[in-house]
Order: C-alpha cells, then structure tokens, then sequence
C-alpha cells in the first residue's frame, strides 16, 4: 500500500507540482494585494478622501477614480450652492427694506443692514437674541407674540436710530411664517409715504375751506335776494359782493391748476428766450392797474433793466413768477409805500430779479414757511386783496424748473425784498448777441 501510495506520488512530475505551488501562491499573492489595496482605499476614504490616486490599475483604481469624479462633482455643486446663496443674501443686503429671520424661538438668525439699522441692531454682537428684548415698542412685542400676522404693524423706529428731519422714522413691519415655526420679518420706512398722505389730508382740507368759505357767503346772499324785497341799488350792492366771492373762487381754480400743471409738466424749453425788458413792462402794466385799484394814494413804483437780457424758459411761467412777487408788494405795501423792481446781472454772470418794498415786513420765523401752500401771514389782509395763500408756491414752483434761487430777506417794520436769481445757463444778454449778429 504505502508503495502504491508512494507510486502514485512519484507519478506526478515535479515540473506540475513546481507549477502548481506557483500558482498556489500567485493567487495567494494577488488576493493579498488587492486585500491591499482595497485597504488602501478605505483608509483614504475613511480619512478626507482628497488623497484619492488620480487613476490606479484594475478595478480598486476604477472605483477610486469614480468615486474621485463623484465627490469633484458633488464639490462644484456644493459651491455653486454656496455662491448662489451668497448671492442671494447679497440682493437682500442691497434690499431697501429690512429683512430679518427668526429661529423657533423667536431669536435673530441673519438680518440685513437695513434691517439692522432700522431696529438699531448689531448684525454681530446681537445674533441669537430675542428680537422682542431688543425691539421693545409695546404694540411690536404684542403683535409678534401673537401669531396673527394677516396685517402688518406701524412702529417708531428705536429712537437713537430712526431720526428724519426731527421726527421719528415710521416703520411697517410685517411677519410671514416659514418652515414651520419660523418667521420672516419684513420692514419698511413709511415716514416719507405718511408724510405725504398728512400732506395731502391737509391740502385738500385747506381747499376745501378756502372754497367753502366764499361759496356759504354766495349762498347767504342768493337767499337774501330770493326772500327780501330788495331795491334797485340794494339789489347792485349785494351782486357786486357776489361777483366778488365768485371771483375769488376762480382765482383759487386757476392757481390750483395753474399749481398741478407745473408739477406735472415737461420741464420748460432751454431754447426759448424771452427778453427781460417785455417780461417787466407786463410787470410794470399789471402793478399800476393793481396799485391804483387796491390804493387811492397809490405806491410809489419803479422799474429799472440794468443790462437787456433774454431768459431761455416758458415765458408764462417766467411771467406769473415775477408778476406775483410784485402783486405781493403792492397789496402787502400801504397806499403810498415804495415798491422797487429791478432787472441786473450779479458779478458772477447770474441775472437777478427782485422786488423790493417799504411795507410790513416779515418776522424771521414765518419766512422759511412762506413757500407751503396755504402759508400766510396776515389771511384778512391776503383776503381782502384777492390772496389765494399759493402765490409764492407757485414761484417756488417755478424758480426750480428753470434752476433758479428764491431769495427772500426780510425784517418786520424795515420792508421785504423778493429775488429770483436765474443761473448763467438760461441767460443771455440781448447787446452781445446784436453785436454778433
Ligand atoms: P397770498 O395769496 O396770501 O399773498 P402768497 O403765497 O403769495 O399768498 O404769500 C404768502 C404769505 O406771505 C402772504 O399771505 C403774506 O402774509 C406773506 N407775504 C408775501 N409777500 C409779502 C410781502 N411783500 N410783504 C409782507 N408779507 C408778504
């Protein structure tokens, strides 16, 4: 037997054993090797995975390179994530209302600049505050702890921050909820838009009583002549006063229209020119007919064109502004003052129009006042001679839309002097240009 056995063993050649043993131990070695090399690649990966071989032999390089390609793409998509947020944040930064995110608990995950300066709060310092223990405006604290934010609420801006022109800025501000608990806070400055609106409510308040006043005398008279039996001359006396109050209302029309088209018109021709000297004897015919209706004694008047020049502008506009400054003079001036109106050129080149007068006068106080619509000083005195209280809104009008400068300068009981100051782009002097030609 153990010479069969032995037989059988001494019948396999040595070369196939030798060849066997070999193969016995390649395929040991490769499985060590890619056991290897799979490691190799755990451990990479295990770690932060940018030491991934570029491009390795067999499958275990395949897969790293695959994997490699997999986390390039996933990386650009990442930062292209983060640029567009970037992005995103930077558009609202640059939002001109304030935006501020709130975390479940009501604490300030971002806000933008606007924001922060509209609530006085520190991007930095104040993240992950309440924004209730910062903003403390009662009506604020109710209305974000409420949970109803179908409307929005009108807060003043924390004092040390939110000053316009001497009044506390006026913020809107309203929440919308987001990813469950959440909130976004949007706030917007609305002192300027309720400014407006106060502006407005007054306008058309003071219209009103300006027209209701002459229309309820217009009505007592048309009653009185229904009911009484008048005589001829009564009969005159009450219609002249009619006419009179109807007269006043038209006056009022006519600058309230005259008022919204210079709002809403073109801004006037720069190539239109109009000589000064024919402006002032326009100026100087309505003065005298209005100095010798509204005073027996008259003003003593004068009119004086230092150089001849020509405005570029619209004549009209041009025409109701000086004429207005000088009406002003002559019905605020008593019968027998001095009223002085002058056309010269400053000596840098600008052109000065000014009316100049003995009468009353101006406190300090009312003067930076006088160009609001409605504004008056003396109202019977502007009643009685057919003020409407838009005058001098009109010049102001005016004088910007032809980059001219309103100058007033005034002391009570030392007279008033009126100046439109028109800049060297509108104007040119009349002899020059005859020379040239
Ligand atoms: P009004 O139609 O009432 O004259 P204005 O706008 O022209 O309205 O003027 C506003 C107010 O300025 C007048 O009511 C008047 O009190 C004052 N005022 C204007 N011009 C003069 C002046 N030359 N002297 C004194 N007060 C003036």
């Amino acid at each position: 037997m153990a010479s069969l056995i032995g037989g059988t063993a001494a019948a396999v050649p040595f070369g196939w054993r030798f060849l066997w043993l070999g193969a016995w131990l390649g395929a040991v070695l490769w499985l060590v090797l890619d056991a290897w090399r799979a490691q190799q690649l755990l451990h990479v990966l295990r770690n932060d995975a940018t030491g991934l071989p570029s491009r390795g032999p067999g499958v275990w390089g395949e897969l790293a390179e695959r994997i490699r390609k997999l986390l390039r793409t996933r990386e650009q998509q990442a930062r292209q994530a983060e640029d567009r947020l970037q992005e995103f944040l930077a558009a609202i930064q640059a939002s001109p209302n304030g935006v501020v995110l709130l975390d479940e608990q009501g604490r300030i995950e971002w806000c933008n600049q606007t924001a922060a300066g509209q609530f006085g709060i520190d991007a930095d310092r104040d993240l992950l505050q309440h924004l209730a223990n910062l903003v403390r405006d009662p009506a604020f604290v109710a209305y974000l702890a409420s949970w109803n934010y179908s409307r929005d609420v009108v807060i003043d801006a924390p004092s040390q921050v939110g000053m316009h022109r001497g009044h506390p800025v006026r913020l809107s501000v309203q929440v919308h909820p987001y990813a469950g608990n959440r909130r976004m806070l949007l706030t917007r400055d609305i002192t300027s838009l309720e400014q407006a609106e106060a502006m407005r409510r007054d306008f058309v308040a003071n219209v009103s009583h300006e027209i209701r006043t002459p229309l309820t005398v217009l009505a007592g008279f048309v009653e009185t002549l229904q009911n009484l039996p008048l005589d001829a001359e009564e009969r005159a006396r009450y219609l002249a006063l009619m006419g009179q109050q109807s007269h006043r209302m038209e006056t009022l029309v006519n600058d309230l229209l005259t008022l919204s088209r210079l709002e809403g018109s073109a801004a006037p021709p720069a190539t239109r020119w109009t000589r000064v000297r024919a402006l002032m004897a326009q100026c100087e015919d309505e003065g005298r007919g209005l100095s010798s209706r509204l005073a027996s004694q008259g003003h003593r008047l004068s009119f004086s064109v230092e150089v001849d020049s020509e405005i570029a502008g619209a004549p009209t506009e041009l025409q109701s502004a000086m004429s207005n400054l000088l009406s002003n003079a002559i019905r605020y001036t008593p019968g027998g003052g001095e009223v002085a109106v002058s056309w010269r050129l400053l000596p840098d080149g600008r052109g000065e129009y000014a009316v100049r007068d003995s009468g009353p006068g101006i406190a300090a106080e009312h003067i930076p006042r006088l160009t609001e619509r409605f504004y008056r000083i003396d109202r019977s005195r502007s009643r009685e001679t057919g003020g409407t209280g838009l005058g001098l809104a009109i010049v102001k009008h005016v004088a910007q839309r032809h980059g001219a400068e309103l100058r007033i300068e005034s002391a009570v009981g030392k007279g008033s002097r009126f100046a439109l100051v028109f800049p060297v782009t509108r104007l040119r002097q009349t002899a020059a240009l005859s020379a040239v030609a």
